[in-house]
């Protein structure tokens, strides 16, 4: 299955054939940088193997270093420079991997888990089956009282 950015200009395909299979994939993050980019309240993300996602029109991204961070580590998040679309994130703490959008494409797996759960919107509920991370994704578990 490929994803687009709105305006077509950069299109995602990954190798995986289980990614839209039904099984649980990809991650839901309540950070606040994630939040803001995505202008919504948390956004669905895939972590996965950088030689498994094939790009074209990359040329069309442009590259923003998130510095503001919670580990101190900067982020490069990736969104098309015509329609503003973000479409990847980069950072060394998951060395080989690339962190996916998973709004750019035409449909979105029920999540493995959640991070940054500790900023959840008060008015947002945990999703069923899904661990919880405190902040950062395979960091510290959140338990749910
Ligand atoms: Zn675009
Ligand atoms: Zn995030």
């Amino acid at each position: 299955m490929e994803g687009t950015c709105l305006c077509g200009a950069v299109r995602v395909e990954v190798k995986d054939d289980n990614l839209f299979g039904g099984q649980r994939r990809g991650h839901v993050c309540h950070c606040t940088n994630c939040r803001k980019t995505a202008g919504t309240a948390a956004a669905t993300n895939l972590l996965i193997e950088s030689d498994k996602v094939v790009l074209s029109g990359e040329h069309n991204l442009k590259e923003y270093i998130d510095t503001q961070t919670l580990s101190g580590t900067p982020l490069s998040r990736y969104f098309c420079f015509t329609c503003g679309n973000p479409i990847k994130s980069v950072t060394s703490l998951y060395p080989g991997k690339v962190i996916l959008k998973l709004g750019i494409f035409p449909k979105i797996p029920v999540p493995e888990w959640e991070s940054f759960a500790s900023q959840r919107q008060s008015w947002e509920k945990p999703i069923d089956g899904c661990v919880q991370y405190k902040t950062k994704s395979l960091g510290e578990e959140l338990k749910i009282e």
